[in-house]
C-alpha cells in the first residue's frame, strides 16, 4: 500500500518568529482536524529545520525535509548544507530538483541522479521533482521530457533504495500561477510516470511509489486532485504558508 503524502514546500519565506508561529499553528491544526492515514512534511528553510524537528517529534504524523542539499558528503563548498547534516539533526524527506532550483542554479538531471545518491545513502528521503515548462505542454513531447528526467536522474538506483524516493509532478506552468493542472491532466500525467517507473522497477514497486502533484494546489481544488487514481498527494507551496489552508489541502487527501 502506498503511503499518502502532503508536504508544504515554504521555499524563501518568513522570518525566524513567523517561521515559528506557522509552525506552531500547522502542528495544533493538523493534530487536532486530520484524520486517516496522511503524512504531513513540512520543508521550512534550511535555518528552520532544527527547530521543526524539535517542534515536530512528538507527532508521529509530520516529518521535516530540507528543500535541497549539496552532491557530496562534506568538504569545502562554502555555503552549502550536506545530507549527512539534514540526517544529523533528524531530518527525513529532502525536495531534490524542484523547478526553481533547476532554472535559477542550473541543476542538471546528472547532478540530480548523485544528490539522490548522497541523500539515500544518508537515509534522508528524496522528494524528487519533475515537470514540463509551459512551451513544452504546448509544443513539444512533454510526456518524454518528464520520463527522461526520471531516467536519467532515478533509473541507475536499485529497486530497493528506489523504494525511498517519492515522485512529485510540478508542471512548471502551474507553479505560483494560480493555473493548476486539472484533475484530468494531473491524473494523465501520474499515470505515464508510474508505468515508466514500472518499465524499470516492475509493476509492484510502481503501485507502491507515491506521487505527488505540485502547481497552484490549494483548498479548493486539493480534494478533486487527490481524488485521482495515481495522485497520490501534494507538494504546496503558496498554500502551504497558512495554517488553515494548509490543514484543508491535507484533510483533503
Ligand atoms: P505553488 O503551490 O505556490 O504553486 O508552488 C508549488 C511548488 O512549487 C511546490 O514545490
Amino acid at each position: 500500500m502506498r503511503k499518502k503524502i502532503v508536504a508544504g514546500n515554504w521555499k524563501m519565506n518568513k522570518t525566524a518568529e513567523e517561521a515559528q508561529t506557522l509552525l506552531s499553528e500547522v502542528i495544533a491544526l493538523i493534530n487536532d482536524e486530520v484524520t486517516g492515514q496522511v503524512e504531513v512534511v513540512l520543508c521550512p528553510p534550511a535555518l528552520y529545520l532544527p527547530i521543526a524537528v524539535q517542534s515536530t517529534l512528538a507527532y508521529e504524523r509530520i516529518s521535516i525535509g530540507a528543500q535541497n542539499c549539496h552532491e557530496k558528503a562534506s568538504g569545502a563548498y562554502t555555503g552549502e548544507i550536506s545530507a549527512p547534516m539534514l540526517r544529523s539533526i533528524g531530518v527525513q524527506y529532502v525536495i531534490l530538483g524542484h523547478s526553481e532550483r533547476r532554472q535559477y542554479f542550473e541543476e542538471t538531471n546528472a547532478q540530480l541522479a548523485e544528490k539522490v545518491n548522497i541523500a539515500l545513502e544518508n537515509g534522508v528521503k528524496p522528494i524528487f521533482c519533475c515537470g514540463e515548462s509551459r512551451d513544452l505542454r504546448e509544443n513539444g513531447d512533454y510526456i518524454a521530457f518528464v520520463k527522461n528526467q526520471i531516467t536519467e536522474s532515478l533509473f541507475h538506483l536499485s529497486a530497493e533504495s528506489f523504494a525511498n524516493v517519492v515522485i512529485a509532478y510540478e508542471p512548471i506552468w502551474a507553479i505560483g500561477t494560480g493555473l493548476t493542472a486539472s484533475s484530468a491532466q494531473a491524473q494523465d500525467m501520474h499515470f505515464e510516470i508510474r508505468q515508466h517507473i514500472a518499465s524499470q522497477f516492475g509493476v509492484e514497486v510502481a503501485q507502491d511509489t507515491t506521487i505527488l502533484y505540485g502547481g497552484s494546489a490549494n483548498e479548493k481544488n486539493a480534494a478533486e486532485l487527490f481524488a485521482q487514481p495515481d495522485v497520490d498527494g501534494g507538494l504546496i507551496g503558496g498554500a502551504s504558508l497558512k495554517a488553515k489552508e494548509f490543514t484543508i489541502v491535507v484533510q483533503a487527501n
